[in-house]
């Protein structure tokens, strides 16, 4: 089955909103094995949501929207699809007394405004898809054709419940039991450039055994997503399980994880599964190395602390980096992320030492120094390492892509 979605807001076209709606909604009925097929967003203008239904129900029939089931005068999806569909809005006295109820049940102050009872007009013929966490109720329209449009709230939380209680259940009793459905799986790379990759996969640049395969860069790194259509569940689990294996093992030395696996989390289960404990001597990334551990449950069993070492004096005092190293080559280099790493270490009383040291900008750049270079050390049990990287991005990118780093080295030592 194929559908495609509509959302509707001047928001999503002004940029205000992200249309997390459309995400989560391709995702939930990819499982089910329904595609969408195209993805509108229109205004809060009755003729563009008129106009955006009639083209979608001549391609596919079947159209799923979000937004504009409110009660203000910006809320237009109602009358406009009734509208298309050649039905009068009929004023639903019970209806209204339920939004009624759900209004004293939440204790709010008075009555229900007046101005709610749009929200009580159904078009003639049109099922109410009941809203239990809102006063917006959902419509599902159907023409003598089989053709239908099924309208869901925008905000993303009633819209969540309304797909998974009313949409889904409607939908999987019209899906033929074949019961193909799209499943992905990823394999997360670090360290490796996009175009580097197919040089790896060879045959695979393309796709695996028949999967389509998706490159997706991000600062994380690049995800190699593999995606089965058309088979049954359990052979498109099984087909994706062989598949992300030999994509993994193309590309082995870069790749940290599956699907989506922080690399945080699997640089604490190394460590943890050969007792190494961790200690961070960070400067230009502010804590934000320990943020990332910290914010994985059960980090403390691996994680002992760190130092935000800003200053050289307390690159110095703290860490014992020494003066000359500073006066010599500088805060930002591979000599002082070694001292930070093995001063952290030292200090901290931890197994492993990370040191990092860089230019997040925009300001600060020097001769041989662009913004974005950073200096990470790890000094692994006495083995020290070190790279100077030149990250991309704006200043939180930059730091994002420090840590990523970072992570990545810890890894490859405790696997080493
Ligand atoms: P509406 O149902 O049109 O009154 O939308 C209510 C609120 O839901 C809007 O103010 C947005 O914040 C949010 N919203 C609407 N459409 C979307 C969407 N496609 N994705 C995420 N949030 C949305
Ligand atoms: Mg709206």
């Amino acid at each position: 089955m194929h559908l495609e979605l509509l959302t509707i807001g001047d928001e999503l076209l002004l940029g205000f909103t992200v249309d997390t709606n459309g995400a989560h909604i391709a995702r939930e009925l990819a499982t089910l094995g329904v595609g969408i097929v195209r993805r509108t967003s229109v205004s809060d203008d009755a003729e563009a949501i008129t106009a955006a239904v009639r083209e979608a129900l001549d391609r596919t029939g079947a159209v799923i929207t979000t937004g504009g089931l409110g009660p203000t005068a910006d809320d237009l999806t109602r009358p406009a699809i009734a509208a298309l569909f050649g039905r009068a809005l009929r004023f639903d006295e019970r209806h209204w007394e339920r939004l009624r109820e759900i209004w004293r049940e939440r204790g709010r102050p008075g009555e229900l405004p007046e101005s709610n009872r749009v929200q009580a007009e159904v078009p003639e013929g049109a099922d109410v898809l009941p809203n239990a966490h809102g006063t917006a109720p959902g419509l599902w329209l159907e023409d003598d054709r089989g053709r239908w449009v099924a309208m869901v709230p925008g905000v993303p939380r009633e819209m969540r419940l309304m797909l998974a209680e009313q949409v889904i259940p409607r939908l999987r009793r019209r899906i033929p039991d074949h019961g193909a459905v799209i499943r992905s799986r990823a394999v997360r790379t670090t360290g490796v450039a996009e175009s580097q990759l197919p040089g790896l996969l060879g045959e695979m640049a393309r796709g695996v055994d028949g999967l389509t395969l998706a490159y997706l860069p991000s600062p994380s790194g690049v995800d190699l997503r593999l995606t089965a259509r058309g088979l049954g569940p359990d052979a498109a689990d099984a087909a994706l399980e062989r598949g992300i294996a030999k994509l993994h093992e193309a590309v082995s030395r870069y790749a940290y994880g599956r699907d989506d696996e922080d690399l945080a989390a699997v640089v604490l289960e190394c460590c943890r599964a050969k007792g190494l404990r961790l200690a961070l001597a960070e400067s230009c990334t502010g804590g934000l190395l320990g943020a990332r551990l910290t914010a994985i449950p059960r980090s403390s069993d691996v994680l002992l602390g760190g130092v935000i070492a800003y200053a050289n004096a307390v690159k110095v005092e703290q860490l014992g980096v020494r003066p000359e190293t500073l006066a010599a080559v500088g805060a930002v280099s591979q000599e002082v992320a070694r001292e930070m790493a093995t001063g952290a270490r030292a200090r901290l009383g931890s197994d492993i030492g990370v040191g990092i040291t860089g230019i997040a900008g925009p300001g600060g750049a020097v001769e041989g120094k662009p913004v974005g270079h950073v200096c990470i050390a790890v000094d692994d049990r006495g083995t020290l390492r070190s790279l100077a990287g030149n990250f991309i991005g704006d200043r939180a990118e930059i730091r994002y892509r420090a840590t990523q780093a970072a992570l990545d080295m810890i890894r490859r030592s405790v696997e080493a």
